[in-house]
């Protein structure tokens, strides 16, 4: 988002900066403005067809990365050889850690990512690591962000009152987001975020390994389980995840901070979390 020449012109400083201010412009990262849409959705593909074969990827610890039941379609585009090497690096250390805790301290020593320069804190999880439902967001907003935690914002509130109306609560199920630091702003992340913290949340959630999956929103049910509707329409529908050898139920359901803003579509919402309720009901 940016200002052209001709309008910066005519402005004076106080007034550019109010016009970014206005436009939720909350910090300044670079000189020049990025397209970061156009930079592609097939980046997410590129860290699929990034993974190693198994050749190439000796010694192999015991578990290895899921592969998605869904996968979105592949687009060539360019990708420049710092973000594939990037999402390498990411897969890599994923990939190496055993357990929830170092892949906190993994993500924590990850470079590969511009939005942990910006973040005040990494959002790793919250709830229950051997919970059966686990939750996956998009990313951190700004309470979140002061506080390192997961939805605990007004859409975390709001995420609180619907979990408690199945009869759950945080000790009952496990919570993370696809990207786990705050974008600027709130902005959505762009896809090279997307896929460079994809091989992360690939691992904490084989780590978790839920019975359920549910996926918060259009972001991480697009980059978890393929979906190329909208959330809309893919909202409610039951996807397999592939992990480990295994297909977790998963569930693409509306965002929160969606249904504060459309009230109306509550009554939605309360149909996918009664889905939920029967699959945990039916043992998943
Ligand atoms: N929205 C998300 O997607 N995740 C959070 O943690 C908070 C708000």
């Amino acid at each position: 988002m940016s200002l052209d020449v001709a309008t910066t012109s005519l402005l004076s400083p106080a007034e550019i900066l109010r016009w970014y201010a206005d436009m939720g412009v909350d910090i300044a990262i670079d000189e020049a403005p990025h397209d970061r849409f156009a930079q592609s959705e097939a980046l997410q593909q590129s860290a699929v067809a990034a993974r190693p074969t198994p050749a190439e990827d000796t010694p192999r610890p015991p578990r290895a990365l899921p592969s998605r039941q869904n996968p979105a379609p592949l687009r060539p585009v360019a990708v420049s050889s710092f973000a594939q090497a990037s999402i390498a690096t990411a897969q890599d250390m994923a990939r190496a850690a055993p357990d929830l805790e170092s892949l906190r301290v993994a993500l924590q020593a990850f470079e590969g990512c511009a939005l942990k320069a910006t973040a005040t804190n990494l959002v790793f999880a919250d709830g229950n690591p051997k919970a059966r439902l686990m939750l996956v967001g998009e990313a951190p907003g700004a309470d979140e962000d002061r506080q390192g935690l997961p939805f605990i914002g007004s859409s975390g509130r709001l995420l609180d009152k619907m979990l408690a109306a199945i009869g759950l609560d945080r000790t009952l199920v496990y919570i993370a987001n696809i990207i786990p630091w705050r974008p600027p702003g709130n902005r959505t992340p762009s896809p090279q975020e997307v896929a460079l913290c994809l091989p992360f949340i690939a691992r904490q959630i084989e780590l978790v390994n839920p019975g359920i999956l549910v996926c918060l929103g259009g972001s991480p049910a697009k980059a978890l389980l393929g979906i190329k509707d909208g959330i809309m329409q893919a909202r409610g529908k039951w996807f397999d995840y592939a992990c480990e050898g295994r297909n977790i139920r998963a569930l693409a359901a509306l965002h929160p901070a969606y249904l504060l803003r459309a009230t109306a579509h509550k009554r939605l919402a309360w149909n996918d979390w009664r889905e939920v309720r029967k699959a945990l009901d039916e043992g998943a």
